[in-house]
């Protein structure tokens, strides 16, 4: 922050700069160019319709309590539809995920949200804590986040159907998704990266499996919705989860390198999310699988594997 004037009021006082775009914003701009870019990117790419059920991902961090408040602005103005619905998965790792709960449940009694919590123990039989030390030690041992993500998404995807969303909002910030998109372009993912196409139509025998997922932070940098989460007063719970740095993560490496490629090119993530964009609604027309097998356990498509990794992963923990 520096003192200067302010590219939409004029007015000469603390000011953020947006080396990206050569903005510079007060506070209060600042904060209205968030919200407003929140409402945008909902409209431009239809993410919502009046009357939608929509459930909210929140695990207590800036980005679900940033979205979860605008969401609630949002519906109250605009959509008037049934009362959001948070929900949280809570995974099992110790010094970390209690005290986001925590944020979550706090955050949500405060403004009366209906808040529900899933735990990886009732569904899965053990915890991430569990899985892990049960696994390390073994050839096959995939990092504690391969787990967690594979896991997560299907308990999150059912937690959803099961409060009869129409709508899952994730957190998922700009930052995120170039992260992502890079990591798949390292490992040559190209079917995740068609998958992962946000406006695929998709077909019926699929769709009916899963929740229609919306990402309304998909065009704000990490550290935008930190300083507005800040500005805002909205209480989010700052700490890391131990796995992140402790497994030796490519995803963190690439992290770094994207911050480290922002000094010079400040533009670098939106190229990144444009690229992702472009290339995923390519991919994802190439590469449609028409042919799905069905998991022998849980019904789900999987590829063309005989059980999904879902219920691989359940088998293995629980023998
Ligand atoms: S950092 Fe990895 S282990 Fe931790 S919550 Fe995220 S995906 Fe799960
Ligand atoms: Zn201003
Ligand atoms: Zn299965």
């Amino acid at each position: 922050m520096q003192i200067g004037s302010c590219t939409y009021c004029s007015k000469n006082a603390l000011v953020i700069h947006r080396k990206y775009s050569g903005e510079f914003l007060c506070k209060e701009c600042f904060v209205h160019s968030i919200e407003k870019n929140i409402y945008k990117t909902i409209s431009k790419y239809k993410m919502l319709k009046p009357g939608d059920n929509i459930v909210v991902a929140i695990s207590g961090g800036k980005d679900s309590i940033t979205l979860l408040y605008n969401l609630m602005k949002i519906q109250e103005q605009n959509y008037q539809s049934k009362p959001l619905i948070a929900l949280t998965i809570d995974e099992g790792i110790e010094n970390y995920r209690k005290n986001s709960i925590k944020n979550a449940s706090d955050f949500c009694k405060n403004y009366g949200i209906t808040h529900k919590i899933i735990t990886f123990r009732e569904k899965i039989g053990k915890t991430l804590d569990e899985i892990v030390s049960l696994k390390k030690n073994s050839d096959d041992y995939q990092n504690a986040c391969n787990y967690c993500a594979t896991l997560r998404r299907r308990i999150l995807n059912d937690g959803a159907k099961e409060l009869g969303a129409d709508v899952l909002a994730m957190g998922h910030n700009l930052t995120d998704i170039a992260e992502t998109f890079l990591m798949n372009i390292l490992f040559k993912r190209f079917q995740l990266i068609a998958n992962q196409y946000p406006f695929k139509q998709g077909n019926n025998n699929i769709n009916k499996f899963f929740i229609k997922k919306i990402s309304p932070l998909m065009r704000i940098p990490e550290e935008e919705i930190f300083l507005y989460s800040n500005l805002k007063n909205l209480n989010h719970n700052p700490s890391h989860c131990p796995y992140r740095e402790k497994d030796p993560i490519l995803r963190k490496r690439v992290l770094d390198f994207i911050q480290e490629c922002k000094k010079y090119s400040p533009e670098i993530e939106f190229n990144l999310f444009n690229g992702f964009l472009e290339m995923s609604e390519l991919f994802y027309n190439q590469h449609e699988q028409k042919n799905y097998s069905f998991c022998e356990i849980c019904g789900y498509p999987c590829g063309n594997s005989r059980i999904c990794l879902y219920c691989n992963y359940k088998k293995e923990f629980n023998m």
